[in-house]
């Protein structure tokens, strides 16, 4: 079992996810609306690990035998005005699902409620893989500044992700 903060806690968590998805989602169409369907490529890829990820703290829930509540996602931001600028955002929402996590990993230790302890451990690591991939990105287009041909470039790179 695990406490009521801790289920609310989850509960949320699973929200946050469903709102990523729904952010890089929107990232997405935008992406296809400029034409950079590398780009478009990846983020569809990325709302569907978010997918994953609020399923997997669905089902963790479900194993605790306890109630799962599905929360209303906020509505996304739909315009950027650069590549960039989108990728500091989805860096940034990163950051902001990695504090969350920790958050919870700090008050499943002060529960001492081992089983979440360990479940949230393959989200901690996860996190380091999502910060490090969007900065990537927000790297490389820092670099390439208004050079169109390196952002052409990107787009096909980008284009090959898969999973
Ligand atoms: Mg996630």
């Amino acid at each position: 079992m695990i406490s009521e903060k801790m289920l609310k806690l989850l509960n949320d968590q699973v929200n946050l996810e469903m709102s990523s998805a729904y952010l890089y989602l929107s990232m997405a169409t935008w992406f296809e609306d400029i034409n950079l369907s590398g780009f478009a490529h990846w983020m569809k890829e990325q709302f569907n690990e978010e997918m994953e990820h609020a399923a997997k703290i669905m089902e963790y829930i479900q194993d605790q035998r306890c109630r799962v509540t599905l929360q209303a996602i906020p509505a996304p931001k739909l315009e950027w005005q650069s590549p960039l600028e989108a990728f500091e955002d989805a860096f940034k929402h990163e950051q902001h699902v990695t504090a969350s996590i920790l958050y919870i990993v700090e008050e499943a230790v002060k529960e001492h409620d081992r089983a979440t302890q360990n479940f949230l451990n393959w989200f901690v690591d996860e996190q380091v893989e999502e910060e490090k991939n969007t900065d990537d990105v927000v790297q490389k287009l820092k670099m390439l500044g208004d050079a169109k041909h390196a952002l052409y470039m990107l787009d096909r790179e980008l284009a090959k992700r898969e999973g």
